[in-house]
């Protein structure tokens, strides 16, 4: 079973008036098999720790860690994070113009194992994963992103998951722009590849309406570049009855 751990952690982005701390000493574990969801205000630094995670040249990691089963993914390039088992779906998923759905998954597929998955047997399952998520058979044939609906995007991002087999799997924000329908397929395919892989779960989200297809082991409240409050799925709605105001009124008080 592989474990993600997560070390007092600080990071910091340049700006144009110097160096902004934004993660202000972070720690989380999350091993496979369990859904940890972290929820906070917007810029509370849950996408950073996202991008962070991911290995976006972006992020300054100033202290701390992050290791995957001990092994140091700071230390990783970003190919070699996905290799070792990490998977990160982006808050805003970039075009990848004239490279198609069905290539650009062979390609990862390949990438990750090492070699390239049999023809047809890897047809079969894409075409699986994909009739499970509700999509098309077209969709395969479109260019990465390019033009896609909020929905698209999300369901890309879980056959992309499905396919793939991480160990640990990080989603920012994969509720945004989803209306319910789309909320419960995309919901579903995770907990199908949960079921399936025993994945583990990092569910970033402004909104506790994902959380209700989407059951979390643990909520991390996240405010001000750290983790405020940690609890069971309770938290999750006591935070949908009462929001973030609690959260916030003791940052301002500091
Ligand atoms: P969240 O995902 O919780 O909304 P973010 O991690 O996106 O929060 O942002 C945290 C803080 O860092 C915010 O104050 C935001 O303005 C700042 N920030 C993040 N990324 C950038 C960036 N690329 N340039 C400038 N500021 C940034
Ligand atoms: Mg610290
Ligand atoms: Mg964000």
């Amino acid at each position: 079973m592989s474990t993600l751990d997560i070390r007092d952690l600080h990071v910091s982005i340049q700006t144009e008036q110097g160096s902004k701390e934004i993660l202000r000493g972070v720690d989380l574990t999350i091993s496979q098999g369990e859904t940890h969801a972290i929820m906070g205000p917007n810029g509370s630094g849950k996408s950073t720790l996202a991008y962070t995670i991911a290995g976006h040249p972006r992020y300054t990691v100033d202290s701390g860690s992050i290791t995957l089963d001990g092994q140091d993914v700071l230390a990783m390039s970003v190919d070699e994070r996905a290799r070792a088992g990490l998977f990160l779906a982006m808050q805003y998923p970039v075009e990848i113009p004239g490279v198609t759905v069905a290539n650009f998954l062979r390609t990862a597929k390949t990438a990750i194992d090492g070699e390239a998955p049999a023809i047809r047997g890897w047809s079969a399952t894409l075409r699986d994963s994909m009739t499970k998520l509700r999509m098309d058979s077209g969709f395969a044939a479109r260019n990465v992103n390019e033009g896609f609906s909020g929905g698209e995007k999300k369901r890309h991002e879980i056959v992309q998951m499905e396919l793939l087999k991480p160990k640990i799997a990080v989603l920012d924000e994969t509720d945004s722009g989803l209306d319910v329908d789309a909320l419960k397929i995309v919901s579903e395919g995770v907990n199908r590849v949960k079921d399936e892989t025993g994945l583990g779960v990092l569910l970033i989200t402004h909104y506790t309406r994902i959380l209700r297809y989407i059951r979390p082991d643990f909520v991390h409240v996240f405010v001000n570049g750290r983790v405020a409050e940690e609890g069971g799925p309770e938290l999750a709605d006591r935070l949908e009855d009462e929001g973030y105001d609690r959260f916030l009124a003791d940052v301002e008080a500091v």
